[in-house]
């Protein structure tokens, strides 16, 4: 059963409703192109589809090449419905609980379902069981990971149809947190208002989302109280340390730095600092909370590159596979890429990382996004990072462009802070003391925005497109 839905009650109702009686609940991208959504819809075999009056264009654009039997709208206020699609709230209503027969089968049978955003290849599919969505929740709700109670007010920026919204749907209702969804309103002003308004405590999403956040509280200074709020989820790409160290030290606020992807439910990783880091110098638990910390209870890791396993020394780059009860096994309904899991049961996650001595994972690139220069490996996170820490950086996406003698190198494109200049012999010069001289970018380009995925992470692959001819 999918869902084409924006973050609201009625899709939470929803996640637990479907599973509730036995249903697969199936969330939908709604950034996605319809060409995508049709596919997905085709390849899942969808048979009910709950979307909201909002987005009933968009899912005119796919309707008629899919086979649904059921429409079901969740209304806008006061707005009928069109002909031949069902009122959500007229269904719920008419609904009798006699005739509610509750899901008493077998743990492992599917309760969910995401696809992968489609970056290599066509969208893949991946299952959640009903035992690995309580796992995932129980080990994703305890202190050292998110650390939930029942008190805590917690408002998922993350949208629901982006690996189920983190799991938080669950998660917080098994704990009995109070949930605060924002609709289809998710720029800074919109949040903030809503952070104070309702005294959110819990927070997430993807650091695009806290550095327009951050941005707007630097400009506004004092305009909104945040005193409830303890603790902001980032994860979905790399929180650069800078941002990590501002919203503490100007604001107060915790930023708490969580790996994970769609084939491992998907919180995979979080960066609690133990009670050994909590007792070193500050600057070097900023270090330790822009990495992506160590795996979560049951989830297993190690790293692999062309010769072998890697030692556990925070230095030696390999790609990251992971193993546990919430980790994907297979993708569903398709042969593609049966090589992303190996015969051992490990997911082979395409992420370059150092694990060190602790088992803290630092992420230093997606395979495909690492800057292959002369034979060494350059860091496109590294350099994003420490550029987004200039005090006149908004944002900044680095990517390979080809070269002839070193095969690729690296070339940044920087969004500048409103009303802020630098050159980029000043942004070099600020990066000179943190990199070897080879990893620094052959080019900077000031651009107004950087194109983004369909959730909120630099669309790199644009950028190796369009630069693709820039002479170095
Ligand atoms: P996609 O980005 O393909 O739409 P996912 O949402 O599943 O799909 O993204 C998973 C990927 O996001 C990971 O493989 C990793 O590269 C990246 N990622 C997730 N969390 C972090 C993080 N905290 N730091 C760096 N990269 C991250």
């Amino acid at each position: 059963m999918a869902t084409l839905c924006w973050n609201h009650y009625q899709h939470l109702e929803i996640y637990f409703g479907v599973p509730s009686f036995g249903g697969v609940l199936h969330t939908l991208n709604l950034r996605l192109s319809p060409d995508d959504l049709e596919y997905i819809v085709n390849h899942a075999e969808d048979k009910v589809m709950m979307v909201d009056q909002v987005l009933l264009p968009l899912f005119d654009k796919f309707k008629s090449k899919i086979n649904i039997k059921h429409i079901i709208v969740i209304p806008n206020a006061g707005q009928p419905v069109p002909e031949g699609m069902l009122n959500y709230e007229d269904v719920i209503a008419s609904g009798d609980e006699k005739n509610y027969i509750p899901f008493e089968g077998d743990e492992n049978t599917a309760a969910a379902m995401c696809y992968t955003s489609g970056t290599t290849g066509k969208p893949k599919g991946v299952l959640y069981s009903h035992r690995s969505i309580v796992l995932h929740s129980m080990v994703s709700a305890y202190a050292e990971g998110l650390s939930l109670l029942e008190s805590d007010v917690v408002l998922p920026v993350v949208p629901m149809f982006h690996v189920n919204a983190w799991g938080l749907p669950f998660t917080c209702t098994m704990i009995g947190c109070t949930m605060v969804f924002p609709g289809p309103y998710l720029d800074p002003p919109s949040l903030l208002e809503l952070f104070e308004k309702e005294k959110v405590t819990i927070t997430a999403g993807v650091p695009t989302i806290w550095l327009g956040i951050l941005n707007v509280l630097d400009t506004h200074p004092g305009k909104y109280n945040l005193s409830s709020l303890r603790t902001m989820i980032v994860g979905g790409s790399a929180a650069p340390r800078s941002m990590i160290k501002s919203f503490q030290e100007r604001y107060g606020l915790r930023i708490l730095h969580a790996w994970g992807m769609t084939e491992t439910s998907p919180v995979g990783s979080i960066g609690v600092l133990n009670s050994e880091i909590q007792s070193l110098d500050k600057e070097v638990q900023y270090d330790y909370r822009a990495k992506q910390g160590v795996p979560s209870a049951f989830v297993e890791i190690r790293g692999r590159n062309e010769n072998g396993f890697i030692p556990w020394d925070g230095i030696t780059m390999g790609e990251l596979e992971v193993r546990g009860p919430w980790i994907a096994s297979a993708y569903y309904n398709t042969t593609e890429q049966e090589d992303k899991f190996t015969s051992d049961g490990w997911f082979r996650s395409g992420d370059i990382v150092t694990i060190d001595e602790k088992g803290y994972i630092e992420i230093k690139d997606r395979s495909k996004d690492v800057i292959k220069s002369g034979g060494e490996w350059i860091s496109s996170v590294a350099l994003e990072g420490a550029l987004m820490g200039h005090p006149a950086v908004a944002e900044a996406a680095v990517f390979a462009i080809p070269h002839e003698k070193w095969a690729e190198r690296p070339m940044a494109c920087v969004v500048l802070k409103e009303d802020n200049a630098v050159t980029d012999e000043e942004l070099l010069a600020f990066l000179a003391p943190q990199f070897a001289k080879f990893q620094l970018p052959d080019v900077i380009k000031f651009v107004k925005e950087i194109p983004k995925t369909s959730v909120g992470k630099f669309k790199k692959s644009v950028l190796r497109e369009e630069y693709k001819n820039y002479s170095n």
